[in-house]
């Protein structure tokens, strides 16, 4: 399937295959098919796309360059690796692309709340910038259990203007976060936008989101054709609900000779029930709002999901992942924890760069492949982000004291 038919085949019926959709209830739909349209009639509006790429040049600081890893390519002795450098937007990762999109988005359709949920806070955190930045208020709706393990983040939130609201008692999380921002969005939505983080969710997100993070592979693309004169022969991104990897796909999708491979999180293996991999293991249910592939219990309920990684702890994925999994134009696999911490002290060492256990993961199936890849071959793998939030846990995992 061609890209133009699969974004032809979601604007007409809201899904990718028989992924996405809108199960949300009644008093939602509204809300979310005013985003729809007020949506495409920006999105080939040049004042619209113009104003989004001053923000991700002055502010975010695109273009994020593409980076020959010699150290990692030369220890692996495969594929020449290059590295899409997401870890040096503002704030260290992609999601700021995303956030910006949308609140532009928010602005041209005369809101004047933001509201987002956040799990370990990096999603709020970038949501809190662009808002402050654009001149809107943000709440952000965080479980109470999670407010006390990421304080920091939820500090750096509040630093910028926006409010924390914490939800679901004492044992709250994410999933309680999410309920609330959707009761808010319900009761609010005249004068209110609700920022989703990830491709993942009702139907537009999913395709909203792809939209904002394909400028990773709009550059990309652009880029090997720079510095190589043709395009990668992979392209591995880390998989949590889907945002980077499926902009770092979108535009090589109709490149056949481009492998695109996600990374999702095996955790303790996936022999075990600790783990995140949904691709792997999942099976086709609904949970927030979409159908797609789920690790979900036998009433349809989403099981606990356990990795190292907080951004990749999450039991969907997005609708076109599932799609492009069963179309089998993208290829899933899991690592697990020790994997990851490997790749980030590799990568650490040899680059002197330290990646978001997030891109670890990705980095991870670059040592797999890259070996068995021909040395005139070209890997892309997307770092998308930087791991000076994450070194604390990695030392607590190899068992050092700071
Ligand atoms: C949030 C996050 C992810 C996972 O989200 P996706 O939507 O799957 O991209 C991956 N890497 C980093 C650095 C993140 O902050």
């Amino acid at each position: 399937m061609k890209k133009a038919e699969i974004n032809a085949r979601a604007e007409e019926t809201k899904y990718y295959g028989e992924f996405g959709g809108q199960y949300v209830p009644d008093a939602i739909k509204p809300a979310l098919n005013e985003i729809a349209t007020c949506y495409q009639e920006v999105k080939h509006d040049t004042r619209f796309r113009d104003e989004l790429a001053g923000f991700l040049k002055d502010y975010a600081g695109r273009e994020t360059p593409l980076y020959y890893a010699e150290g990692l390519t030369k220890y692996l002795g495969g594929a020449k690796i290059y590295f899409k450098r997401e870890d040096l937007n503002h704030l260290g990762a992609h999601k700021i692309n995303n956030a910006l999109g949308q609140i532009l988005l928010a602005k041209r359709m005369g809101k004047k709340q933001i509201i987002a949920e956040t799990g370990a806070g990096q999603h709020g955190v970038a949501t809190a910038a662009a808002a402050t930045k654009l001149g809107l208020d943000c709440k952000i709706y965080m479980g109470q259990l999670d407010t006390e393990r990421q304080k920091l983040n939820v500090f750096r939130m509040r630093l910028m203007g926006a409010e924390v609201a914490a939800v679901g008692g004492p044992n709250g999380i994410l999933e309680d976060a999410i309920h609330a921002a959707f009761a808010d969005l319900a009761e609010n939505y005249q004068d209110t936008y609700y920022l989703v983080g990830s491709a993942v969710g009702p139907y537009p997100y999913p395709e909203m989101v792809r939209d904002f993070q394909s400028v990773i592979s709009k550059e990309a693309r652009r880029q090997f054709l720079d510095k190589e004169g043709r395009l990668p022969d992979a392209v591995i991104a880390c998989v949590g609900g889907g945002s980077n990897a499926i902009g770092a796909f979108d535009n090589f999708i109709d490149d056949s000779s481009v492998r695109l491979i996600g990374a999702e999180a095996a955790g303790k293996g996936i022999d075990t029930p600790q783990n995140a991999a949904t691709l792997t293991l999942g099976t086709v249910g609904v949970n927030d709002g979409m159908k797609s592939y789920v690790l979900q219990d036998q009433n349809g309920q989403p099981l606990p999901v356990y990795t190292i990684s907080a951004g990749l702890d999450y039991p969907g994925v997005g609708p076109e992942h599932s799609l492009l999994k069963d179309i089998k134009r993208a290829e899933y696999y899991a690592i697990t924890d020790d994997e990851a911490v490997n790749a980030f002290q590799l990568t650490s060492k040899l680059e002197g760069i330290i990646p978001a256990l997030e891109s670890s993961h990705a980095i991870a199936e670059a040592i797999k492949v890259a070996p068995q890849m021909g040395k005139d071959q070209l890997l892309m793998v997307n770092v998308s982000g930087r791991g000076d939030k994450d070194v604390r846990q990695v030392a607590d995992y190899l068992g050092e004291e700071i």
